[in-house]
């Protein structure tokens, strides 16, 4: 009878445990939803980062048109690499032959000053643990989606080394490749580490030909860590840049070829999206503490002048 109680004791508490642990999940998620769902605009008064430190294109950092474009084609919020990517692609797809089409108006939003969030912060490694991530990604979506995802993650190194180095006034971003050197400190890793090379390599060799495998004291000795503490080294194609420098340089250019189809505005945060579902001309609404800003749908025409410089509402 003893033994029994107990075991209904031990399964109550168990039961309790349980739910009180789904319970804390549960608020944590709802927490995280609530954060995701809620328009939150970057703090007022960020650190000032080393990277952002002597700019290399100080018109830039604060930069406003004198009056805010009532309209744009394309308008992207927040000036940090993905604002800038989506720039760069929109402006340079207008002009190319492939696809001619009616140039866009864009117009860049940045709450604060330009290119000041994570972009703006960190050193910019290019770097993409190929070997590291094979297996997981093979598990989920199978040998060749696992191929093709790394495939389009290896090929933004070259792309960017390649954009860099063929256009003159994105030098400053000081691209360049270097090798990735990664250190194991317990043996249980390494092992497994290891045979997550050979598959890799067994899988996928086109894309595991950079991936070399270091072992013993010499090899320590040769990347300069300690033998006592390090099991194994992996090394591979890696390349970095000045992110801040890079995306404010491609500002910059982007802004001399195209003065009449981009701009930037700085300190100018959108408050508000909203849609307009009887509007296709203006299909969105962005609110901004000075005034409002009209995305408009894809247009077969260019912009008419009349369109681009419509006065804030
Ligand atoms: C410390 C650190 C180190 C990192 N190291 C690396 C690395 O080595 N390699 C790597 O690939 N990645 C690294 N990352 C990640 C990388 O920086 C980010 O993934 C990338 O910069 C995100 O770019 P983004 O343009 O999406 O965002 P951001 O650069 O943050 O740009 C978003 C911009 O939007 C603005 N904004 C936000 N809300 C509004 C609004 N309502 N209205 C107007 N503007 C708004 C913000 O002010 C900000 O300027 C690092 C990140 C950090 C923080």
């Amino acid at each position: 009878m003893q033994a029994i109680l107990s075991i209904i004791r031990n399964a109550c508490l168990t039961l309790r445990a349980l739910v009180s642990e789904i319970s804390a999940t549960k608020q944590c998620f709802d927490a995280l939803l609530s954060r995701v769902s809620t328009l939150a605009l970057p703090v007022p008064n960020p650190s000032n980062a080393f990277w952002q430190q002597y700019p290399p294109f100080p018109d830039l950092v604060n930069c406003q048109s004198q009056q805010l474009p009532g309209t744009a084609d394309i308008l992207i919020v927040g000036s940090g690499i993905s604002g800038a990517s989506v720039a760069y692609t929109a402006l340079k797809q207008a002009h190319s032959h492939a696809h001619p089409q009616p140039p866009p108006r864009v117009v860049v939003l940045e709450a604060r000053s330009i290119c000041s969030g994570a972009t703006g912060r960190n050193g910019g490694h290019i770097k993409c643990s190929a070997y590291l991530e094979y297996a997981s990604l093979k598990a989920r979506f199978g040998k060749e989606r696992a191929k093709a995802l790394l495939e389009f993650q290896l090929s933004h190194m070259p792309i960017l080394l390649d954009l860099i180095q063929r256009n003159e006034e994105l030098k400053c971003a000081e691209a360049r490749e270097v090798q990735s050197v990664d250190t194991f400190t317990d043996e249980k890793t390494w092992v497994k580490t290891k045979r997550t090379v050979e598959e890799f390599r067994r899988d996928v060799p086109d894309l595991a030909g950079d991936v070399v495998i270091h072992e013993g004291v010499d090899a320590c000795t040769e990347f300069g860590v300690d033998p006592q503490h390090c099991y194994g080294i992996i090394t591979y194609k890696a390349a970095t840049l000045w992110p801040y420098r890079f995306v404010t340089a491609l500002y910059s250019s982007l802004l001399s070829a195209h003065p009449e189809l981009i701009s930037l505005e700085a300190n100018t945060p959108a408050t508000e999206i909203r849609v307009n579902p009887e509007d296709s001309e203006r299909p969105f609404t962005v609110q901004t503490p000075p005034g409002e800003q009209f995305q408009q749908g894809t247009s077969s025409t260019p912009p008419t002048p009349s369109q681009r410089t419509l006065s804030p509402a």
